[in-house]
């Protein structure tokens, strides 16, 4: 809309993953990439491709693995320039292997390296200064530099009449301290528009059953829930009408990694560019089943053209 760009704050990684699947990395494998990568970035990435004005506030060190992130990201479209480049550690970087079950092995280098190393600058301020939208990832709760942007962000977007949508993106197993913990209920309360999957739902609402959260959550004042789930599609909620459902686009899973934050990407995007909820619905679950086709992160974000493409080309799976 009107206001200025969507923008993300949090970790620019990229990613190395083993080429067969198996346990961990403790003999010499094969590996593939780099690949652009880290949650804020895919969708960041997502936004810009399908048309929205997106930006990202983060860091990369001064190496190839950042180099490769910022052209990347600056060739899809995105606004660059809140990317700082630390001149003394690397890049973040996630080696991944699948073991047979679908579960995964990672080696991580993210809180030692440039990823975690922002703060508010210059730069920052004058993207915040004309941001319409903050996406908060709930991955970045855990990095004290995204969580200084993200708090004073926060308030100056909502303050100038933009919006905040919140994906929660925590794992169960991970227990977060008090201060986490109030800010992951204080964005759940302030988003506008609320991206959870699987037990996220729950986690975010408080109490225990998929319906009995959606209510609470539509009666705490969050004015839409877009629920993703997986490869049975996505759901959408809104106080006062009926469910909206999609299902998910028949697609061989190549590399389920950066679905969640390519369906984010696009909704966002769509429902910013004035999309309904039922057309920015289905490109999000384009983008997200188009991206689980192709191997690494990102590498299948799409276009409008391309997902316009992929969804005339592309089957429904199952209800
Ligand atoms: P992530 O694993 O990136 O955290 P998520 O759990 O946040 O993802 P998912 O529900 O896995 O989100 O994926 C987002 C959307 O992408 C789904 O709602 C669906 O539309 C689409 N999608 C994901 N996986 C598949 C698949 N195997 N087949 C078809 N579509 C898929
Ligand atoms: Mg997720």
């Amino acid at each position: 809309d009107h206001l200025g760009p969507t923008i993300t704050v949090g970790e620019i990684l990229v990613e190395i993953m083993a080429t067969s699947v198996g346990e961990g990395f403790r003999q010499p494998i094969d590996l593939v990439g780099p690949f652009a990568s880290g949650a804020p970035a895919i969708f960041t990435d997502q936004c810009a491709r399908i048309g929205g004005s997106a930006a990202i506030v983060g860091a990369v060190g001064a190496d190839d693995f950042g180099r490769l992130n910022v052209d990347r990201l600056a060739r899809d479209g995105a606004d660059v320039s809140a990317i700082a480049v630390d001149p003394t550690y690397p890049t973040g970087s996630a080696f991944v292997r699948y073991r047979a079950d679908g579960t995964r092995d990672f080696v991580y280098n993210i809180a030692t390296s440039a990823a975690a190393r922002f703060g508010w600058s210059e730069a920052v301020e004058t993207l915040v200064a004309k941001a319409g939208h903050l996406h908060v990832m709930g991955s970045a709760l855990s990095m004290p530099s995204a969580v200084a942007v993200i708090d004073r962000a926060v308030r100056i977007v909502k303050e100038r009449g933009g919006s905040l949508s919140f994906d929660p993106n925590l794992r169960k197993e991970l227990k977060y301290d008090d201060d986490t913990e109030r800010r992951f209920s204080e964005l759940v309360a302030m988003a506008d528009l609320l991206l959870p999957s699987g037990e996220e739902l729950e986690r975010a609402a408080g109490v225990a059953g998929r319906e009995a959260a959606i209510d609470r959550l539509l009666s705490m004042g969050i004015p839409e829930i877009a629920l993703k789930e997986g490869a049975r599609g996505a759901s959408v909620f809104t106080p006062g009408a009926e469910p909206l459902h999609v299902a998910a686009f028949a697609v061989p899973e190549v590399d389920p990694t950066g679905a969640g934050d390519c369906f984010g990407g696009a909704y966002v995007a769509c429902r910013r560019l004035g999309s309904s909820i039922e057309e920015a619905l289905t490109y999000a679950c384009a983008a997200g089943a188009r991206n689980v086709t192709v191997r690494g992160p990102m590498e299948g974000a799409g276009t409008r053209a391309e997902l316009d493409a992929f969804i005339a080309a592309t089957g429904r799976a199952g209800p």
